[in-house]
């Protein structure tokens, strides 16, 4: 039988065509009329995607590039910081605020568990400059409570930061209702493009705070992107083809509900969580235990294997029989849990074709004892009792 490729990782995530039309056309140099009105017609829509009025940058980097930016124009050496980490997002957070120089606290919650808000309440200090979180993290498929956290953080006049990289477009933000300083993005997650562009929105207590801030920065100078936004550039020779896409990914999205972009967002939103929660009926009921059941993300799934079994001969049988194609756990979760992605361009047909995939895998793979279809009809229940059906 053939086999058509499947992407289902959280990122990179499938490719919208008509923004891959966008992409093979974009042939134009960055310093003239063209590309300017592309450029501030796709950072326009990037702040109605993102449901801001605060200035959204797009870098041409994947998201760690907007999360080092992050760092380095809001902390001076020795400044302390509040990480939240539950996962390798989390970690990295912790890495990149220690290579800049901040004193670093941490909250943690186990891997496949957000939050004990008790617990951030008691570590913030009124010294911490900022507090760096995700909104959902991909390696453990858990999403925080950011609302929560935001309302804790205004208290004491940090700033927050919340990687927001497979958070947005699948996760409802009111950025500037709750007092989100920076939330940041990625274009191989949600809005259906290659990796390559990141993008985040930044508040005014957050330009106000890089004007003291004294950590170098050069690439990922936030004030200098600022300035050339305005003019439709950025500062340096920026990934074009991509905005490119982004823009007609942006359309698409808009599209779902009749040209208007925040109603599209919320449909995108809305559409992530509807897969997410069939996936996790269609797993649980094939005898799957979830990796992260009390607070699971719309972004992507986490499942555990039954004991003694590995998670990549899940990964790999599904790569080999079906082409289709799923993500590893990373780190110490590698060969314990397999993830699946709902973030993008997935559409419920989607959802029941990686079930009824799955059903194949557990019954030859796993030796679960199997009724066809069962995982299947588990979704379409979800499905058919959602508003979106
Ligand atoms: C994908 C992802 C990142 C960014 O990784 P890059 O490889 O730099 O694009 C950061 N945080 C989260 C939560 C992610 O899912």
């Amino acid at each position: 039988m053939i086999r058509k490729t499947r992407l289902f990782t959280p990122g990179p995530t499938p490719l919208l065509p008509a923004a891959q039309f966008a992409m093979a056309a974009a042939d134009i140099h960055h310093r003239t009329p063209e590309f300017r009105a592309l450029f501030l017609r796709v950072l326009a829509q990037l702040k109605v995607f993102v449901g801001t009025r605060n200035d959204v940058l797009l870098l041409s980097s994947s998201g760690t590039g907007a999360m080092e930016a992050s760092v380095s124009n809001l902390t001076s050496p020795d400044d302390r910081v509040l990480v939240l980490s539950a996962g390798k997002f989390g970690e990295r957070w912790a890495d990149l605020t220690k290579a800049f120089g901040c004193q670093v606290d941490l909250v943690k919650a186990p891997y496949g568990q957000t939050f004990d808000l008790a617990e951030v309440r008691a570590a913030l200090k009124p010294e911490h400059k900022a507090v760096y979180m995700q909104a959902t993290e991909t390696s453990t498929a858990v999403r925080h409570d950011v609302e929560a956290v935001a309302k804790l953080v205004k208290e004491t006049g940090a700033l927050l930061v919340v990687d927001g990289i497979t958070g947005l477009g699948t996760t409802h933000f009111d950025v500037d209702g709750w007092g989100i300083d920076v939330l940041i993005g990625g274009s191989q997650k949600a809005v259906m493009i290659p990796p390559g562009l990141s993008y985040l929105s930044v508040s005014e207590k957050a330009w106000a705070a890089m004007e003291t801030a004294t950590n170098p920065r050069y690439y990922f100078d936030l004030r200098k992107e600022r300035k050339n936004a305005v003019k439709g550039e950025s500062a340096y020779t920026p990934a074009v083809a991509l905005i490119a896409g982004l823009g007609a990914a942006l359309d698409y999205i808009a599209g779902q509900a009749g040209g208007d972009l925040e109603k599209g967002r919320i449909a995108l939103v809305d559409n992530a969580q509807v897969n997410a929660a069939a996936t996790r009926a269609g797993l649980v009921a094939l005898g799957f235990t979830l990796f992260a059941p009390t607070a699971p993300a719309a972004a992507a799934t986490a499942v555990a294997v039954p004991e003694g079994v590995n998670s990549g001969d899940v990964v790999k049988a599904l790569k080999t029989r079906f082409a289709l194609v799923t993500a590893n756990g990373q780190g110490e979760m590698q060969g314990k849990i397999f993830r699946v992605a709902h973030l993008g361009f997935f559409d419920y047909l989607d959802t029941v074709a990686l079930l009824g995939a799955m059903e194949h895998i557990a019954k030859d793979t796993l030796g679960l004892p199997v009724k066809y279809g069962q995982a299947v009809a588990a979704a379409q229940q979800v499905y058919a009792a959602s508003a979106n059906s």
